[in-house]
């Protein structure tokens, strides 16, 4: 397993359509792992691959559970709303308010490509949208209401 480099806000990459995945290859599993590893390192809750330059619809979350792995994910259904600070492991040192739905059921295949459906509400909810948008090449600064703000700031408010 390796750490890669995570692409910052202003790389043309994050702004790419990721491809979906049709086999699980040796290095396709290299870079799932290598996801994990990276997101973790970062102290992130979610990444995608595009989000280590490799355009292929892979995300990793962990929100403090169990990790969660999704290949070729799409949401199926979302509902209610919620307001909050979010943030990016490809926009470092910023944060915004995004209103993103309260609930949100995906489905998405696991690394035998089995397909699988997965809810979540809040901070999961939150995940799953902000990550399955980096796969078409949105980052969470296209939907800020307000200033995209030092996240040093922010914590000096609070
Ligand atoms: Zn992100």
């Amino acid at each position: 397993m390796a750490i890669r480099t995570i692409r910052e806000m202003g790389d043309p990459v994050l702004n790419k359509i990721s491809k979906e995945v049709k086999e699980i290859t040796p290095r396709v599993q290299d870079l799932i792992d290598d996801m994990f590893e990276t997101m973790y390192e970062a102290n992130g809750v979610g990444l995608a691959a595009v989000q280590v330059g490799v355009l292929k619809r892979i995300v990793v979350i962990d929100t403090g559970d169990d990790p969660i792995l999704l290949i070729n994910p799409r949401i199926l259904e979302v509902s209610g709303e919620q307001t909050g600070n979010e943030a990016c492991l490809s926009v470092p040192g910023k944060t915004g308010s995004v209103t993103r739905p309260h609930y949100v059921k995906a489905v998405a295949q696991d690394e035998e490509l089995n397909e699988f459906e997965i809810e979540g509400e809040e901070l999961l909810a939150r995940a799953l949208i902000h990550e399955i948008e980096h796969l078409d090449g949105h980052l969470f600064v296209e939907k800020v209401e307000g200033p995209l703000m030092d996240v040093e700031m922010v914590e000096e408010e609070a």
